[in-house]
């Protein structure tokens, strides 16, 4: 198994472990392992959406359009009561990413960068000078809100309390809090080092100017809304999805997929615009 999944598999069962020896004696383990549960699965699968399927594909991107009131909803909702993420500031560090990638002016990680020094890079990203942010979207109040930085920590703070009271414990809210930010960032790795190393994946394109790699087993691509098939990512950017043989397990498309039957979202112009590399003869969206 490869060492990024080992540290997935990991930590999973750390959090679980930690749910259940934290647990308040009123709910008991079992009880707090289905709470630890219920939070991990909510966080995970709002903030994927937010960010993997909206923030990156839907804006950063513009591969797919969303109804703007369901963009500025899950803003809200992600960044209210889940793990944290400036959706300003990471548009802008992202678009950087695509422009520089693995170069100088990449915010997320030079190639000579290894693992500890990407992992600061995830909290402490390289400073940059260039603003490549100003979509309408983002000067609209849900985002100028969000990304207020006194908005993130009293957001934190609401949420931690809003945590302790519906668990009647302030301590096992804090252990679910913390377990679950470092498995984000865990996933913020996947990202930013796993997949922009040429040791570790697989390649469909051989483009010279990155070291973009998709990792394509079930954990990462689950957690990461597929947003770890870097290589087909990085050769097509605008292509709204990340998987180029329909033989590649691809949970974010299926997850656009379903929101488009619900009509919160539709292709853009270019989203559907299949390049002659990609061994795709239909979208299938
Ligand atoms: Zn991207």
């Amino acid at each position: 198994m490869r060492i990024y999944n080992v540290i997935g598999y990991g930590l999973i069962v750390v959090y679980a472990l930690a749910c259940m020896a934290f647990a308040p004696p009123a709910l008991g383990p079992w009880a707090g392992l289905a709470v630890g549960a219920v939070y991990f699965v909510a966080c995970w699968f709002v903030g994927g959406v937010y960010l993997s399927c909206v923030i990156h594909m839907g804006i950063a991107h513009r591969a797919l359009d969303y109804k703007a009131w369901f963009v500025k909803a899950i803003t809200i909702v992600n960044n209210t009561f889940g793990v944290y993420i400036d959706p300003v500031t990471w548009i802008n560090r992202h678009r950087l990413h695509h422009r520089f990638s693995d170069h100088a002016g990449d915010p997320n990680k030079l190639a000579s960068d290894g693992a500890w020094r990407t992992l600061v890079l995830c909290l402490f990203p390289y400073k940059t000078e260039i603003n490549v942010a100003n979509d309408d979207i983002l000067k609209t109040w849900p985002f100028r809100l969000v990304s207020n930085p006194v908005f993130a920590v009293a957001a934190s703070v609401f949420n931690i309390w809003l945590l302790s009271v519906l668990v009647h414990d302030l301590r096992f809210a804090l252990v679910m809090w913390i377990v679950f930010r470092v498995f984000a960032l865990w996933i913020n790795m996947i990202q930013n080092y796993w997949t922009h190393d040429r040791r570790f994946g697989y390649r469909h394109h051989d483009d010279e100017r990155d070291n973009a790699m998709n990792i394509g087993e079930w954990l990462p691509v689950t957690v990461t809304f597929s947003a770890c098939l870097q290589n087909n990512h990085h050769h097509s950017p605008g292509l709204l999805r990340l998987s180029h043989k329909d033989s590649e397990y691809d949970f974010g498309f299926t997850a656009v997929k379903a929101m488009k039957a619900l009509g919160l979202v539709q292709a853009t112009r270019t989203g559907v615009e299949i390049p002659k590399e990609v061994p795709l003869t239909s979208l299938g969206f």
